[in-house]
């Protein structure tokens, strides 16, 4: 079986070698270990498109690579980023293209896709579970808020900025609109909101009964919800996966409540809640499905 490159590119740069629905050997990651997850904020475009293609490399080896597939945050059409709001440099760049020039010979020819890293989250669900056939739809939580969709289809799919509330004060979203869903639950905004507190701290608190926290803590939840039931009302029931590097912060049981309460027409009762703990390799492992499958259509 032809392996396949799979990157994932979320706080972190995660690298693997796919064959079927499995990571080969070892992850390459950037930072490595514990490193900061600010690490990528400050780094020009150039300097994230060069340290991928360094990876890639490194984790294929002497294998004859098929097709290579990156996962990565914000507006992604055409190999070109368009906008990542939480990675504002990367904005009009192109990085299918700086990537196939500069893998050199070893790798002419090999296809490289670029997929909404949310997406490519997705898409890993829906292969390591073997369900191909099925609509999947995820939320990833982290310093922005990504929703992905299996099978991908044109379009935006921006649901993190979903418009959640209509008060004006709430304007702590990346990408300057008021209202959002990532203004309020991405960790990012988080701690422009709480300028004296760090997220964990402001869980921690709303556990032990502080009454901002605690409001502040249904509301993430009820904005999450919100983004969710205008989903189903877009496209119908289902079950919604929540993944991503803070997903800690997030109640299952309470998502499924609020949501009853949200959605009520009949033919759209029973979606659930799923978590699905954060992985880089079911990323790596999606974006790798996709661009082989997108490399043969
Ligand atoms: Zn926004």
């Amino acid at each position: 079986m032809q392996r396949t490159v799979g990157a994932l590119v979320m706080e972190h740069i995660a690298v693997g070698l796919v064959e079927g629905e499995k990571v080969h050997g070892g992850l390459n990651v950037y930072p490595e270990g514990h490193g900061s997850s600010e690490a990528l904020l400050s780094m020009p475009a150039d300097a994230i498109a060069d340290l991928i293609r360094r990876q890639v490399q490194a984790v294929s080896g002497k294998e004859k690579i098929g097709a290579i597939g990156i996962g990565f945050p914000g507006i992604i059409r055409n190999g070109v980023v368009e906008d990542s709001p939480n990675l504002h440099q990367m904005k009009g760049f192109s990085l299918q293209a700086a990537l196939s020039n500069a893998l050199g010979e070893k790798f002419a020819g090999v296809p490289v896709r670029i997929f909404n890293d949310a997406d490519a989250m997705a898409a890993g669900i829906a292969a390591t579970r073997g369900k191909l056939n099925k609509l999947f739809r995820v939320w990833t939580i982290g310093n922005g808020i990504g929703f992905g969709r299996f099978p991908s289809r044109e379009g935006i799919w921006e649901g993190g900025h979903s418009v959640v509330t209509l008060d004006p004060k709430e304007n702590f979203c990346g990408c300057g609109g008021k209202g959002h869903l990532e203004g309020i639950l991405g960790r990012r905004s988080m701690r422009l909101r709480f300028l004296d507190l760090e997220p964990e701290e402001v869980f921690e608190n709303a556990r032990a009964g502080d009454a901002r926290c605690k409001e502040f803590v249904t509301l993430c939840h009820r904005a999450l919800t919100a983004a969710t039931a205008t989903s189903i009302h877009m496209e119908g029931p289902g079950t919604f996966f929540v993944t991503g590097p803070e997903v800690r912060f997030i109640d299952v049981g309470l998502l499924d409540r609020l949501l009853l309460e949200m959605v009520k027409m009949s033919p759209l009762q029973g979606s659930h809640f799923e978590v699905v703990p954060t992985s880089d390799e079911i990323g790596i492992v999606g974006a790798a499905v996709n661009a082989a499958h997108a490399s043969k259509t």
